[in-house]
């Protein structure tokens, strides 16, 4: 496999041009071009340079194979990468803009037994560039510029878990908030994590101010090794000590995601126990349903029981909301991404 252009950030790409004898101004077009989800060869280069770039690096590392539309509006899109490997990703519409869900990673070795993410366990790993390429190649797709961006909001909340992914996540995270570069605020990424906490508190250092989400879906460590084999690694009260870490470190409340399991940790007691572990907490709490995946027997709640588990929340002074599940008529919601792969000749 080539190399990937986009991984490298404007002072790289200056570093390279010098070593080609090219004029410094050619790092600026290069990185703008790039970010504008250019292929290498349509970019505004002497013809020799870019043949020259064409022999080591990818002239498109993600590609849009398929788009499915679902009856909300959200997409989801097959992307292929460089080697045949085929991940999705999702674009929601939302009233203030539009949130991209981007895969940090080909499959998922976590094992969460409601996720259809890990059910081929880890392929590889994504770069940084092939993470922000879902972006740029979906702006682009959709008619966004560098400055009326179609992708307003990105999620990491595609396959894969961000901090088992670290150094190409931040890298791409500084990438992706560049002033320059497509320059999505910090403020509008959110990255949830299962819990990995050494790199909760690595991340709390970086100085990347975005909006940490948690998935945590019980709260007795015991119910929630049930459904989560990392909670075998690391306890929920080390997770929340990481989170009020991150909180002291950035001043950004946390957030976590609570998936309704019919019959596992749904029921009035369990909504009246997450209330007294996260009582006066910086926190915020996305409940949802747990949606379909057809390989796994664990079902999501009703309506009713999700609205009433949202209603012990709220009177226990837990900030909370309920989330719609977009997207599910395509397979493109929470936990019903996967990944596939393709045998390239
Ligand atoms: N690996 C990271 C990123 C995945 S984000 C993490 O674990 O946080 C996807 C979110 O959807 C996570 O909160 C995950 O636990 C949740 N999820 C997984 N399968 C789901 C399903 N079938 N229904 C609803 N949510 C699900």
């Amino acid at each position: 496999m080539k190399k990937v252009l986009q991984d490298l950030n404007e002072e790289e790409l200056l570093a390279l041009v010098e070593g080609m004898g090219e004029k410094k101004f050619r790092a600026r077009q290069l990185f703008e071009g790039l970010m504008q989800g250019k292929r290498i060869s349509a970019l505004p280069i002497p013809a020799p340079m870019r043949e020259a770039l064409l022999k080591d690096y990818e002239d498109e590392p993600v590609t849009i194979r398929e788009t499915f539309v679902s009856q909300d509006g959200t997409k989801k899109f097959l992307f292929e990468l460089a080697d045949g490997n085929l991940i999705e990703g999702v674009l929601m519409h939302y009233h203030y803009g539009n949130t991209q869900c981007v895969s940090t990673q080909v499959g998922c070795r976590m094992g969460c037994k409601f996720c259809a993410s890990t059910l081929g366990g880890l392929v590889r790993n994504l770069t940084a560039g092939e993470i922000l390429s879902q972006i740029l190649i979906v702006n682009r797709t959709e008619g966004g510029t560098l400055k009326e961006r179609k992708v307003t909001n990105v999620v990491l909340m595609g396959s894969g878990e961000p901090f088992d992914n670290y150094g190409e996540v931040v890298k791409f995270l500084r990438l992706l908030t560049a002033e320059g570069g497509i320059h999505v605020s910090a403020r509008n990424v959110s990255l949830s994590t299962c819990g990995l906490v050494p790199k909760m508190r690595e991340f709390a250092e970086e100085g990347i101010p975005l909006n940490l989400t948690v998935s945590l879906h019980a709260s007795t460590d015991t119910e929630r090794a049930r459904t989560m084999p990392v909670a075998n690694k690391y306890t929920i009260s080390e997770i929340l000590e990481a989170c009020s870490y991150y909180f002291e470190r950035t001043g950004r409340r946390y957030i976590f995601e609570y998936s309704l399991i019919a019959g596992e940790n749904a029921d009035e007691a369990h909504a009246y126990a997450l209330a007294e572990l996260l009582k006066g907490r910086p926190c915020h709490v996305n409940l949802i349903r747990l949606n379909e995946v057809k390989e796994r027997t664990l079902k999501g709640t009703r309506e009713e029981e999700a609205q009433r588990f949202l209603e012990i929340l709220t009177e226990c002074g837990i900030s909370a909301t309920l989330r719609r599940s977009m997207g599910s008529d395509i397979g493109g919601a929470c936990g019903q991404l996967r990944a596939s792969y393709l045998k390239k000749e």
